[in-house]
């Protein structure tokens, strides 16, 4: 555009960058003169908790060690019902026809929603303006930093405190394409998780002795009701099918379809 446009302003939008990154970008879209604005990834009113789960063994299926998470967060659904808080369950293969439903209901006032839990993928609500989300779980991490902050992100546009609780195994941290830093972040117990965030993404994180009060590492408590104990004995895929089926019957839709699960 410049060699047509040489005097045409641009503007660049990225929803999550490093400091890196952002002249990676200047220099790509040839901008010599530029100002950045920019924030922080870490949002003050989002608590950031990450707890291990079973790791696989010979006694431990790869199905107990989902199930470890998904029974107890259904049974409190269960017992909850309407009250239980707006979540998004991060797994992989979620239908196209099944996300514009759950697009169109997660958008809506909780009052009016049928849905409490959506099982998403990594491209749910890219764009979308869900404001009522209030836990973000993931079952295992995503791959790297970035995805991690813009899918922590779904969670407290309303505002409201909400909470992101990752849930992770050495399995997980092992697989293909998992960065350095996201397992780094995983294993983190010293450093603030706001500051570590903050500094990946290359902004300031100079006070790594403040308790922020709103990460498991400045403030435990965050994390009790969180750990489960158990493994437990369900099948992995009965679990997320129980689950779907609640709201797609809620939803009068006959279809069930089956949920991938890595
Ligand atoms: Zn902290």
């Amino acid at each position: 555009m410049r060699p047509i446009l040489p005097h045409a302003k641009l503007l660049a939008l990225s929803a999550t960058l490093t400091v890196n990154g952002q002249g990676d970008v200047a220099k790509h879209l040839l901008m010599k003169c530029f100002r950045v604005i920019s924030s922080a990834p870490t949002k003050e009113n989002i608590s950031l908790v990450v707890l291990q789960r079973p790791p696989l063994s010979s006694k431990v299926s790869s199905k107990e060690t989902y199930n470890f998470v998904l029974q107890p967060v259904l049974q409190s659904l269960k017992s909850k019902g309407q009250n239980f808080p707006l979540t998004i369950i991060y797994l992989s293969g979620t239908m196209d026809w099944m996300k514009n439903i759950i697009l169109n209901n997660l958008a809506k006032d909780p009052h009016e929603s049928p849905l409490k839990i959506v099982f998403a993928t990594i491209a749910l609500s890219m764009g979308a303006d869900l404001r009522h989300v209030l836990q973000v779980i993931h079952i295992g991490p995503p791959k790297n930093m970035e995805a991690y902050i813009q899918q922590v992100g779904r969670a407290g546009r309303s505002g409201d405190e909400c909470i992101a609780v990752l849930y992770f195994n050495n399995s997980d941290l092992g697989r293909q394409g998992v960065s350095k830093s996201v397992g780094k972040y995983c294993r983190n117990d010293v450093m603030c998780r706001k500051n570590f965030i903050n500094s990946y993404f290359g902004y300031d994180a100079t006070d790594t002795g403040f308790a922020c009060k709103k990460c498991d590492v400045c403030n435990t408590d965050l994390k009790c009701s969180w750990q489960f104990k158990e493994p437990l004995m369900l099948d992995k895929k009965g679990v997320v099918r129980n689950a779907i089926s609640m709201y797609v019957q809620t939803l009068k839709l006959t279809t069930i379809t089956e949920l991938h699960v890595e």
